[in-house]
């Protein structure tokens, strides 16, 4: 199929990333049908939704039905459940990329493969299987779900001999992972986009706070181009290997100088949101262009950014925009405590002027 008959695109998954992607999609001429278990999910206020599990494949070949191109805008899509959709139909990025981020051991092991410097870890299935782990790794170490786990969910610090069992019973049931701790000095993270025709980009660095495992602020670009250039290659490399299309990602800590692969997404990140207003070309449009074959827009940095997340609860429209360069972002959410609700982006010439607008941010420490 060429990119010329591509009207209308299937989303699985109607989040907030989704909406944005639509957003995006509508400026190219595009339309946008999602599959998404909630009716009043982000993406229903910009195109229709079909009600259902990710995991239906009944439900996915429904979708596929009444689209030309599936995507998707969460990462725990069951790849058995895209078995039914016709093989001309294109879905991206790669089903194989999406399986490898699902699973944190598969994951690390595409890092070792493709020699990506990755945390120490070692798979555990018992209690007796994580004794041995923690002995080869040490302390502290954290405990982690291979699967289905996300902003700081399904996942325990192990600090001593004395939490071993409480972590563990509080993870246990599901395949876990131990990984060594790494005190980083931060945390960024490299946001790339690869084209049907293998043409690539990358925008620069972001560097990311957490709290509670949840992303609260990402500043970029973040100026250290010897760690871009580092953060490149090793995205590239994931790239190429599967051949893919649209927005990757993939976060690192940084300690000593050295780039430690945490963890990718296969998709268009959080960390990536400061794009839509702080880059030449916003990581969801991108995202369109790559997997429609289309050009790449340019990914450069057009002042100094600033993304903060609205976690929990919005702070005021006015208050928000009362800051000169200041973007705000609603996904229409219900507010329930832990929940991304928005966002706001803030743009600035210097970055000496956005960390001092930022010092006065609504929404920045709630
Ligand atoms: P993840 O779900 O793996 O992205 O983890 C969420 C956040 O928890 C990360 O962004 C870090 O702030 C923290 N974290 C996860 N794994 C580690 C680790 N091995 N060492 C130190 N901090 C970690």
């Amino acid at each position: 199929m060429t990119t010329g008959n591509i009207k209308t695109i299937g989303c699985v998954g109607a989040g907030q990333l989704g909406r944005m992607l639509a957003l995006a999609g509508y400026r190219l001429g595009l339309k946008f049908v999602f599959l998404d278990k909630s009716a009043d999910a982000p993406g229903g206020q910009i195109g229709d939704i079909i009600l259902g599990e990710f995991s239906d494949p009944a439900k996915v070949a429904e979708l596929a039905s009444k689209v030309d191109l599936i995507t998707f805008d969460v990462e725990n899509v069951p790849v058995e459940a895209l078995a039914r959709i016709p093989k001309d139909k294109p879905f991206l990025p790669p089903a194989d990329a999406l399986a490898a981020g699902q699973d944190r051991l598969a994951e690390k092991e595409l890092f070792q493969k493709l020699k990506i410097p990755t945390t120490r870890y070692r798979s555990v299935d018992s209690m007796a299987g994580l004794e041995e782990a923690i002995h080869a790794i040490g302390y502290p170490a954290v405990l982690k779900t291979r699967r289905l786990g996300y902003d700081g969910r399904g996942q325990r610090v192990i600090r001593s001999p004395a939490e071993l069992g409480s972590a563990f019973n509080a993870l246990a049931g599901a395949p876990l992972i131990l990984e060594e701790f790494i005190p980083f000095e931060r945390e960024v993270s490299i946001i790339g986009v690869r084209n049907l025709i293998g043409d690539i980009a990358f925008y620069p660095l972001s560097e990311n706070t957490h709290r509670d495992g949840i992303l609260r602020l990402s500043i970029a670009p973040y100026p250290d181009r010897r760690l871009q250039g580092l953060a490149q290659k090793y995205a590239r490399r994931v790239m190429e290997h599967f051949s893919y299309a649209g927005v990757f990602t993939i976060e690192f800590f940084v300690r000593k100088g050295r780039l430690i692969a945490n963890e990718t997404a296969p998709r268009v990140h959080n960390s990536g949101h400061w794009t839509i207003e702080g880059a030449v070309t916003g990581q969801f449009e991108n995202h369109m262009r790559a997997i429609l074959g289309l050009p790449l827009g340019e990914t450069w940095a057009v002042g100094y950014s600033a993304m903060v997340n609205f976690i929990g609860s919005m702070p005021k429209l006015e208050a928000v925009l009362a800051i000169p360069g200041a973007h705000y972002h609603d996904y229409g959410k219900e507010p329930r405590p832990g929940r991304k609700l928005g966002h706001a982006t803030l743009v600035c010439k210097t970055r000496k002027e956005l960390l001092k607008r930022l010092r006065k941010f609504p929404g920045l420490d709630n």
